[in-house]
């Protein structure tokens, strides 16, 4: 497109970019007159291109703002990566991470089977998430959250007005009373591996595989705690699979934190199934949306590995740190800790020896930083000058670049 600046009140045309008209007032740009065809209206958006995959039909709310996420070409994590790196970025979703691909599946479908009250069992990008597609859809809303959760993450879930409850003792064992208290009372209780919400999860790797078509990734790396967001990417491969649109499935490599990588145990052991870890063995993390030491999908996850002849590695703390301040710095991405590890672990894997240079490599940041409130973890540096004198400084600091 040809550049073209007008004026709103005295009509005078530029053809260079300039922000101002003779007149004073602002300019802007102008688009070469063109006809607007509205063919592609009646074609969902977001995850509900796919909704004859879904077990629900598109409903109303919130829920139609999850998914079709963008797929990046991102050049400058190659180097650390060893390979050509793509950045698949969920934390556009509406509340910022790729739990709304399952929420706007799940809490639909459990209202229309008639339970009055949602709830779940997190206190993270879950809660947030279901809490704010309930609240679209009008249901009421339980969130069991540990005693000692953070002030800033309550507020993140209490803006959206469920009842928050939190539990004292052993937290990890609500799990299954979570789904114990789902059948005896008018409440669906829709944790990490609900069927709904895996199914919802499953149209990420549908919009991967369609915005690389003809060509397909090589390599697609995520990070897993619970196994639920890889049970569903896994569950979208098998169904290109059974359709034959794909021949060779991408290799997954699921990415844990050091603190609590049982997934990745049970990879190196052999096992098909994770053994829990206690909590003496259970660390601290700045990853919180993944230390599930008991993770409920875990031998699915392991078995997604195998079958596409993948990995699962661990990365520590100092790798996320790294990989995280890569990602804004070399990408412009604020990715959560969680979703750094994407990038810390396929850089181990490069290191190995586990990539090659011409690989396509779909990183999946699955949240948003932004939710990281005053976590201290970045480094601030500025610098203050009065502004009479802030001619004299970009002179010294601009005009040596000229020469
Ligand atoms: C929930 C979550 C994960 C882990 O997904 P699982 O389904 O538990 O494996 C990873 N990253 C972020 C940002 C999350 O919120």
């Amino acid at each position: 497109m040809s550049v073209s600046l007008s004026c709103h009140r005295c009509g005078t045309r530029y053809d260079e970019v300039r922000v101002r008209c003779a007149c004073g007032e602002p300019l802007w740009i102008d688009a070469e007159p063109t006809t607007f065809t509205w063919d592609d209206r009646r074609i969902p958006s977001g995850i509900w291109r796919y909704e004859d995959r879904l077990p629900i039909d598109r409903p109303e709310g919130v829920a139609r703002a999850a998914g079709g996420t963008p797929l990046v070409r991102t050049p400058g994590l190659d180097d650390v990566a060893g390979g050509r790196v793509f950045v698949k970025d969920e934390s556009e979703n509406p509340t910022g991470s790729y739990k709304d691909r399952g929420s706007s599946v799940a809490i639909p479908h459990a209202v229309a089977a008639g339970d009055d009250v949602i709830g779940t069992v997190s206190y993270g990008n879950m809660a947030i998430s279901t809490a704010a597609h309930a609240a679209s859809l009008d249901r009421e809303c339980i969130v069991f959250v540990p005693e000692g959760i953070s002030p800033v993450r309550l507020e993140l879930i209490a803006q959206y007005e469920p009842t928050i409850i939190r539990v004292r003792g052993e937290y990890g064992a609500l799990y299954e009373d979570a789904l114990e208290l789902s059948e005896r009372l008018p409440i669906s209780v829709l944790v990490s591996d609900a069927p709904t919400r895996i199914s919802g999860y499953k149209t990420a790797l549908f919009e991967i595989y369609e915005s690389f078509a003809p060509e397909t990734p090589d390599v697609i790396a995520l990070p897993a705690s619970s196994g639920g967001f890889a049970s569903g990417v896994w569950l979208g491969i098998r169904e290109l699979e059974r359709a034959g649109a794909i021949d060779e499935p991408p290799r997954l490599c699921l990415v844990q934190t050091a603190a609590a990588d049982p997934i990745t145990r049970a990879f190196e052991d052999g096992s098909a199934d994770p053994t829990p870890m206690s909590p003496e063995e259970t660390g601290e993390t700045i990853a919180h949306s993944i230390g599930n030491p008991d993770p409920p999908s875990g031998a699915r996850a392991l078995a997604a590995v195998r079958d596409t002849d993948g990995v699962v590695v661990s990365v520590t703390d100092d790798e996320i740190r790294a990989a995280r301040r890569r990602f804004a710095v070399d990408g412009g991405f604020c990715v959560e800790p969680a979703s750094a590890t994407t990038l810390a672990g396929v850089s181990r894997l490069a290191d190995r020896g586990g990539v090659a240079a011409e690989d396509s490599i779909v990183l999946v940041p699955t949240g948003t930083g932004f939710k990281e409130l005053g976590t201290g973890e970045t480094d601030v540096t500025t610098e203050t000058v009065h502004g009479a004198d802030l001619s004299d400084r970009l002179e010294s600091m601009l005009s040596p670049r000229r020469e």
